[in-house]
Protein backbone atom coordinates (compact mmCIF):
# COMPACT_ATOMS: atom_id res chain seq x y z
CA UNK A 1 0.00 0.00 0.00
CA UNK A 2 1.27 3.38 -1.32
CA UNK A 3 0.98 5.69 2.01
CA UNK A 4 2.25 9.67 2.52
CA UNK A 5 5.44 10.44 4.25
CA UNK A 6 4.22 14.02 3.68
CA UNK A 7 5.00 14.86 7.76
CA UNK A 8 7.97 13.71 10.16
CA UNK A 9 5.35 12.58 12.49
CA UNK A 10 3.59 10.65 10.08
CA UNK A 11 6.32 8.97 9.08
CA UNK A 12 6.97 8.33 12.78
CA UNK A 13 3.84 6.64 13.28
CA UNK A 14 4.15 3.89 10.55
CA UNK A 15 7.19 2.61 12.32
CA UNK A 16 6.54 -1.19 13.85
CA UNK A 17 7.79 -1.10 17.32
CA UNK A 18 11.40 -1.62 18.26
CA UNK A 19 12.91 0.29 20.96
CA UNK A 20 14.06 3.93 20.31
CA UNK A 21 17.86 4.87 20.87
CA UNK A 22 18.22 6.59 24.08
CA UNK A 23 17.81 10.58 24.04
CA UNK A 24 21.16 11.70 23.43
CA UNK A 25 20.88 15.00 24.55
CA UNK A 26 18.14 15.30 26.94
CA UNK A 27 18.38 18.75 27.91
CA UNK A 28 17.44 20.37 24.18
CA UNK A 29 14.81 19.16 22.03
CA UNK A 30 17.10 19.00 18.70
CA UNK A 31 14.29 20.13 16.15
CA UNK A 32 12.62 22.78 18.13
CA UNK A 33 13.82 25.86 18.35
CA UNK A 34 17.06 26.38 20.31
CA UNK A 35 16.69 28.39 23.73
CA UNK A 36 20.08 29.80 25.78
CA UNK A 37 20.91 28.23 28.72
CA UNK A 38 20.19 31.57 30.70
CA UNK A 39 16.72 31.95 29.07
CA UNK A 40 15.83 28.47 30.82
CA UNK A 41 16.79 29.24 34.13
CA UNK A 42 14.95 32.64 34.20
CA UNK A 43 12.18 31.14 33.79
CA UNK A 44 10.34 33.76 31.99
CA UNK A 45 12.39 36.31 29.52
CA UNK A 46 10.62 37.72 26.74
CA UNK A 47 12.34 40.55 25.98
CA UNK A 48 12.26 42.61 22.89
CA UNK A 49 14.44 41.71 20.29
CA UNK A 50 12.96 37.98 20.54
CA UNK A 51 11.47 36.80 17.24
CA UNK A 52 7.23 36.24 17.47
CA UNK A 53 8.61 32.02 16.57
CA UNK A 54 10.79 32.32 19.54
CA UNK A 55 7.61 34.22 22.01
CA UNK A 56 5.43 31.97 20.71
CA UNK A 57 7.52 29.16 21.50
CA UNK A 58 8.23 30.11 25.22
CA UNK A 59 4.69 31.14 25.92
CA UNK A 60 3.73 27.12 24.55
CA UNK A 61 6.55 25.43 26.98
CA UNK A 62 5.27 27.87 29.95
CA UNK A 63 2.07 26.60 29.73
CA UNK A 64 2.80 22.93 29.50
CA UNK A 65 3.13 20.82 32.53
CA UNK A 66 6.16 19.84 33.55
CA UNK A 67 5.80 16.06 32.92
CA UNK A 68 4.76 16.96 29.33
CA UNK A 69 7.48 19.02 28.60
CA UNK A 70 10.23 16.45 29.97
CA UNK A 71 8.35 13.64 27.45
CA UNK A 72 8.49 16.16 24.83
CA UNK A 73 12.44 16.76 24.87
CA UNK A 74 12.95 13.24 24.64
CA UNK A 75 10.56 12.84 21.90
CA UNK A 76 12.18 15.43 19.66
CA UNK A 77 15.67 14.02 20.44
CA UNK A 78 15.24 10.49 18.45
CA UNK A 79 14.31 10.50 14.76
CA UNK A 80 12.75 8.02 12.91
CA UNK A 81 14.54 6.03 10.49
CA UNK A 82 14.73 7.15 6.89
CA UNK A 83 11.72 5.68 6.10
CA UNK A 84 9.71 2.42 7.04
CA UNK A 85 11.60 -1.18 6.87
CA UNK A 86 10.49 -3.66 4.90
CA UNK A 87 10.98 -7.38 6.26
CA UNK A 88 11.43 -10.39 3.81
CA UNK A 89 13.42 -13.37 2.66
CA UNK A 90 16.04 -13.68 0.36
CA UNK A 91 16.64 -17.08 -0.54
CA UNK A 92 17.13 -18.64 3.03
CA UNK A 93 17.96 -15.42 4.58
CA UNK A 94 15.93 -13.28 6.33
CA UNK A 95 16.26 -9.71 5.87
CA UNK A 96 15.47 -5.88 6.13
CA UNK A 97 15.78 -3.24 4.10
CA UNK A 98 15.87 0.75 4.63
CA UNK A 99 16.37 2.98 1.54
CA UNK A 100 18.50 5.20 3.25
CA UNK A 101 17.61 8.52 1.79
CA UNK A 102 14.21 7.51 1.72
CA UNK A 103 11.68 6.06 -1.22
CA UNK A 104 10.93 9.61 -1.99
CA UNK A 105 14.66 10.36 -1.27
CA UNK A 106 13.78 13.57 0.76
CA UNK A 107 17.01 13.07 2.93
CA UNK A 108 20.25 14.70 1.65
CA UNK A 109 23.40 12.38 2.62
CA UNK A 110 24.08 15.25 5.64
CA UNK A 111 20.32 14.92 6.76
CA UNK A 112 19.90 10.74 6.93
CA UNK A 113 18.86 9.59 10.49
CA UNK A 114 22.24 7.33 10.48
CA UNK A 115 21.84 6.48 13.88
CA UNK A 116 17.82 6.00 13.83
CA UNK A 117 18.67 3.67 10.71
CA UNK A 118 21.14 0.82 11.79
CA UNK A 119 19.31 1.18 15.88
CA UNK A 120 16.26 -0.18 13.99
CA UNK A 121 18.34 -3.02 12.11
CA UNK A 122 19.80 -4.04 15.02
CA UNK A 123 16.03 -3.90 16.79
CA UNK A 124 15.11 -6.43 14.80
CA UNK A 125 17.37 -9.27 15.00
CA UNK A 126 19.47 -7.65 12.07
CA UNK A 127 23.63 -8.19 12.82
CA UNK A 128 25.15 -8.12 9.49
CA UNK A 129 24.94 -5.18 7.29
CA UNK A 130 25.76 -5.10 3.96
CA UNK A 131 25.65 -1.23 2.09
CA UNK A 132 25.35 -0.78 -1.55
CA UNK A 133 25.88 2.74 -2.45
CA UNK A 134 26.51 5.09 -5.83
CA UNK A 135 30.45 6.33 -5.82
CA UNK A 136 33.27 8.58 -7.78
CA UNK A 137 36.43 7.24 -8.82
CA UNK A 138 39.53 8.44 -7.72
CA UNK A 139 41.54 6.19 -10.08
CA UNK A 140 41.90 6.53 -14.28
CA UNK A 141 41.97 2.71 -13.85
CA UNK A 142 38.49 2.39 -13.18
CA UNK A 143 35.41 4.25 -13.90
CA UNK A 144 31.54 4.32 -14.67
CA UNK A 145 30.84 0.34 -14.02
CA UNK A 146 33.29 -1.09 -11.50
CA UNK A 147 32.48 -2.30 -7.99
CA UNK A 148 34.70 -1.34 -4.92
CA UNK A 149 34.77 -2.94 -2.22
CA UNK A 150 36.81 -0.43 0.10
CA UNK A 151 38.78 -1.66 3.28
CA UNK A 152 39.72 1.66 4.85
CA UNK A 153 37.44 4.72 5.25
CA UNK A 154 38.75 8.55 5.70
CA UNK A 155 35.83 10.65 7.18
CA UNK A 156 35.70 14.08 5.98
CA UNK A 157 32.50 14.53 7.05
CA UNK A 158 32.18 17.22 9.88
CA UNK A 159 29.12 17.83 12.54
CA UNK A 160 27.48 14.14 11.68
CA UNK A 161 26.22 12.84 14.81
CA UNK A 162 28.63 10.05 14.74
CA UNK A 163 28.21 7.49 18.16
CA UNK A 164 25.36 6.50 20.27
CA UNK A 165 27.10 6.43 23.34
CA UNK A 166 27.63 10.74 23.98
CA UNK A 167 25.85 10.46 27.55
CA UNK A 168 27.03 8.64 30.72
CA UNK A 169 30.84 7.95 30.04
CA UNK A 170 32.98 7.28 26.90
CA UNK A 171 32.99 4.10 24.58
CA UNK A 172 36.00 3.75 22.91
CA UNK A 173 35.56 0.76 19.96
CA UNK A 174 38.18 -0.15 17.98
CA UNK A 175 37.81 1.31 14.46
CA UNK A 176 41.03 0.48 13.03
CA UNK A 177 39.68 -1.65 10.52
CA UNK A 178 36.09 -0.63 9.64
CA UNK A 179 34.51 -3.24 7.40
CA UNK A 180 33.84 -6.53 7.88
CA UNK A 181 36.41 -9.06 6.74
CA UNK A 182 33.65 -11.87 5.60
CA UNK A 183 31.55 -9.62 4.12
CA UNK A 184 34.09 -8.38 1.98
CA UNK A 185 35.54 -11.53 0.60
CA UNK A 186 31.80 -12.39 0.21
CA UNK A 187 30.95 -8.95 -1.68
CA UNK A 188 33.97 -9.63 -3.68
CA UNK A 189 33.23 -13.18 -4.80
CA UNK A 190 29.80 -12.22 -5.87
CA UNK A 191 30.81 -8.94 -7.69
CA UNK A 192 33.37 -11.22 -9.75
CA UNK A 193 30.72 -14.19 -10.44
CA UNK A 194 28.68 -11.37 -11.78
CA UNK A 195 31.12 -10.38 -14.44
CA UNK A 196 31.65 -7.03 -12.78
CA UNK A 197 34.87 -5.04 -12.95
CA UNK A 198 35.48 -5.77 -9.19
CA UNK A 199 38.25 -3.85 -7.12
CA UNK A 200 39.54 -5.78 -3.75
CA UNK A 201 39.98 -3.15 -0.85
CA UNK A 202 40.79 0.51 -1.43
CA UNK A 203 40.18 3.60 0.51
CA UNK A 204 36.48 5.94 0.43
CA UNK A 205 36.77 8.79 1.28
CA UNK A 206 33.66 10.60 2.62
CA UNK A 207 32.94 14.05 2.42
CA UNK A 208 30.01 16.20 4.04
CA UNK A 209 28.12 17.08 0.51
CA UNK A 210 25.87 18.01 -0.70
CA UNK A 211 28.37 19.56 -2.89
CA UNK A 212 30.78 17.57 -4.96
CA UNK A 213 34.62 17.68 -4.64
CA UNK A 214 36.44 20.90 -6.04
CA UNK A 215 39.48 19.53 -8.65
CA UNK A 216 41.79 20.42 -5.56
CA UNK A 217 40.16 18.56 -3.09
CA UNK A 218 40.11 15.06 -6.04
CA UNK A 219 43.64 15.86 -6.48
CA UNK A 220 44.22 15.90 -3.01
CA UNK A 221 42.55 12.95 -1.96
CA UNK A 222 43.98 10.95 -5.32
CA UNK A 223 47.30 12.24 -4.08
CA UNK A 224 47.17 10.43 -0.90
CA UNK A 225 46.34 6.97 -2.39
CA UNK A 226 42.33 6.82 -1.88
CA UNK A 227 40.37 5.20 -4.16
CA UNK A 228 37.14 6.39 -4.30
CA UNK A 229 34.84 9.45 -2.64
CA UNK A 230 31.18 9.15 -1.72
CA UNK A 231 28.69 10.84 0.97
CA UNK A 232 26.88 8.10 2.80
CA UNK A 233 29.73 5.64 4.19
CA UNK A 234 30.18 7.59 7.40
CA UNK A 235 28.89 7.63 10.06
CA UNK A 236 27.56 4.29 9.09
CA UNK A 237 30.02 2.56 9.75
CA UNK A 238 31.22 3.65 13.02
CA UNK A 239 27.42 2.74 13.69
CA UNK A 240 26.95 -0.61 12.91
CA UNK A 241 30.45 -1.30 15.04
CA UNK A 242 29.28 0.69 18.15
CA UNK A 243 26.17 -2.45 17.35
CA UNK A 244 28.86 -4.99 16.81
CA UNK A 245 27.28 -5.05 13.19
CA UNK A 246 29.29 -6.75 10.61
CA UNK A 247 29.31 -4.24 7.45
CA UNK A 248 30.20 -4.72 4.26
CA UNK A 249 30.25 -1.49 1.83
CA UNK A 250 29.86 -2.33 -1.91
CA UNK A 251 30.70 0.81 -4.43
CA UNK A 252 29.24 1.25 -7.65
CA UNK A 253 31.35 3.59 -10.02
CA UNK A 254 29.28 6.00 -11.62
CA UNK A 255 31.57 8.41 -12.71
CA UNK A 256 35.45 9.76 -12.30
CA UNK A 257 35.99 12.40 -9.63
CA UNK A 258 37.08 16.07 -10.45
CA UNK A 259 40.65 15.37 -10.11
CA UNK A 260 40.57 12.64 -12.78
CA UNK A 261 38.59 14.01 -15.02
CA UNK A 262 39.45 16.16 -17.89
CA UNK A 263 35.88 17.72 -18.07
CA UNK A 264 33.55 20.18 -16.43
CA UNK A 265 33.80 17.20 -13.43
CA UNK A 266 30.82 15.54 -12.14
CA UNK A 267 27.06 16.24 -12.40
CA UNK A 268 24.12 15.65 -10.45
CA UNK A 269 22.14 14.13 -13.45
CA UNK A 270 24.92 12.13 -14.63
CA UNK A 271 25.12 10.12 -11.12
CA UNK A 272 21.11 9.58 -11.21
CA UNK A 273 21.08 8.44 -14.89
CA UNK A 274 23.73 5.89 -14.49
CA UNK A 275 22.41 4.62 -11.30
CA UNK A 276 19.15 4.24 -13.03
CA UNK A 277 20.65 2.13 -15.83
CA UNK A 278 22.80 -0.19 -12.99
CA UNK A 279 19.89 -0.41 -10.17
CA UNK A 280 18.51 -4.08 -11.50
CA UNK A 281 22.28 -5.11 -11.46
CA UNK A 282 23.33 -3.97 -8.16
CA UNK A 283 20.14 -5.49 -6.63
CA UNK A 284 21.29 -8.94 -7.59
CA UNK A 285 24.70 -8.20 -6.48
CA UNK A 286 23.17 -7.25 -2.84
CA UNK A 287 21.13 -10.49 -2.83
CA UNK A 288 23.89 -12.66 -4.18
CA UNK A 289 25.99 -11.24 -1.51
CA UNK A 290 23.19 -11.34 1.56
CA UNK A 291 22.50 -15.28 0.48
CA UNK A 292 26.47 -15.97 0.20
CA UNK A 293 26.87 -14.22 4.04
CA UNK A 294 27.21 -17.21 6.36
CA UNK A 295 24.94 -17.53 9.08
CA UNK A 296 26.99 -17.66 12.05
CA UNK A 297 29.30 -15.26 12.14
CA UNK A 298 33.31 -16.22 12.58
CA UNK A 299 34.53 -12.42 12.33
CA UNK A 300 35.16 -9.92 15.11
CA UNK A 301 32.34 -7.18 14.57
CA UNK A 302 30.41 -9.48 16.71
CA UNK A 303 32.95 -9.23 20.18
CA UNK A 304 33.83 -5.39 19.07
CA UNK A 305 32.08 -4.53 22.30
CA UNK A 306 33.31 -7.46 24.59
CA UNK A 307 34.92 -5.76 28.23
CA UNK A 308 33.37 -2.51 27.64
CA UNK A 309 30.84 -1.29 29.92
CA UNK A 310 27.90 0.64 28.00
CA UNK A 311 25.37 3.36 29.88
CA UNK A 312 22.34 0.96 28.13
CA UNK A 313 21.25 -2.18 26.81
CA UNK A 314 21.91 -2.76 23.30
CA UNK A 315 18.53 -4.90 21.52
ZN1 LIG B 1 31.69 -9.30 10.49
Amino acid sequence: MRRSYSSYWCAHSLQPSYPQPPATRPGYPQNAVRVHPAHHRSGYSLRHGHSRRYRRYRRFRLLLPARRRRGDRARHSLRPPSDVVTVGRIGSRSVAFIPRHGRDHRFPPHRIPYRANLWALRSLGVRQVVAPSAVGSLRAEYGPGAIVVPDQLVDRTSGRPQTYYDVDGAVHVSFADPYCPTGRSTAVAAARAGDWQTVDGGTLVVIEGPRFSTRAESQWFAGNGWSIVGMTGFPEAILARELALCYTSISLVTDHDAGVEAGQGVTHDEVLEFFAQNVTRMRTLVAETVQSLPEERTCPCGSALDGIKLPFELP
